[in-house]
């Protein structure tokens, strides 16, 4: 589903990504951790191009998000994202927030989003909110919102960069049951987090990241329980 083959990413002379290389399969759920700054947001946000590409090449579904003429639109509502912070509109009702992209980019009646809307909504366990605002939500439903309004484009992949960081603990499960669903369901997704339970669990596979690297990957089993590179070793022993 993904091939990233030597990605380099620069913000003006400080390199952040030092030549990622990268598969992910179609239905893999792929765990990316790691130490704060190491890249692991400006990787996902290279995959849906919220960043531009410095050198390398990122394929997805077969097509090259370096060459000229891609879709920009198109691509990011096969990519969907989750960032830590919802990024709701305020001003907009949960159904609205989720029936935008659908109307505004694949160009669906009103009427037809929110058909497509509402089962959405009854996944992450939200039927009862579709005409409240994002406000009156607890965080943990604010994402899980965001999470309905990147589905409701019907992406081939989903990225999810440290969903429940910000949540209180008490609000983070129903989160992760969210995405356990999604993950069971076939969705391939690329998850960073800290949530090395989550991890394990639900991961195909782990990537560890530091210092713009791939330091090492492998299955949960052997990242957490028989880790090899020294600074996974490190890593995993300041946070488990
Ligand atoms: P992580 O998500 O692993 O914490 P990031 O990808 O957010 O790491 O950041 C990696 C490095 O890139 C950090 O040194 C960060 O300061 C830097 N960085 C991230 N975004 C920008 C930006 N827009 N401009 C300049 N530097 C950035
Ligand atoms: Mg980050």
């Amino acid at each position: 589903m993904i091939t990233v083959k030597n990605l380099h990413k620069y913000f003006d002379d400080l390199e952040v990504l030092k030549g990622i290389n990268a598969e992910i399969e179609d239905n893999e759920v792929v765990c990316v951790i790691g130490p704060s700054g190491s890249g692991k947001s400006t990787f996902l946000r290279c995959l849906n191009l919220l960043e531009d590409i410095t050198s390398g090449d990122i394929i997805i579904d077969g097509e090259n998000l370096t060459s000229d003429g891609v879709d920009i639109n198109r691509l990011r509502s096969q990519v969907g994202m989750v960032f830590q912070h919802f990024n709701l509109f305020p001003h907009m009702t949960v159904l609205e927030n989720i029936t935008l992209g659908p109307m505004k980019v694949k160009g669906m009646s009103s009427k037809e989003a929110k058909r497509e809307a509402l089962p959405l909504l009854e996944k992450v366990g939200l039927a009862d909110k579709a005409n409240d605002f994002p406000l009156s939500l607890s965080g943990g439903q604010k994402q899980r919102v965001a999470i309905a309004r990147s589905l409701a484009m019907n992406p081939k992949v989903m990225l999810f960069d440290e969903p429940t960081s910000a949540l209180d603990p008490e609000l983070v499960g129903d989160v992760l049951q969210v995405m356990k669903d999604l993950a069971k369901e076939g969705m391939t997704m690329v998850v960073v987090t800290h949530e090395m339970g989550f991890a394990r669990e639900v991961g195909d596979r782990v990537i560890f990241m530091d210092e713009g690297i791939v330091m090492e990957e492998g299955n949960p089993e052997q990242i957490f329980d028989r880790p090899e590179n020294p600074r996974t070793q490190e890593f995993l022993s300041k946070i488990l």
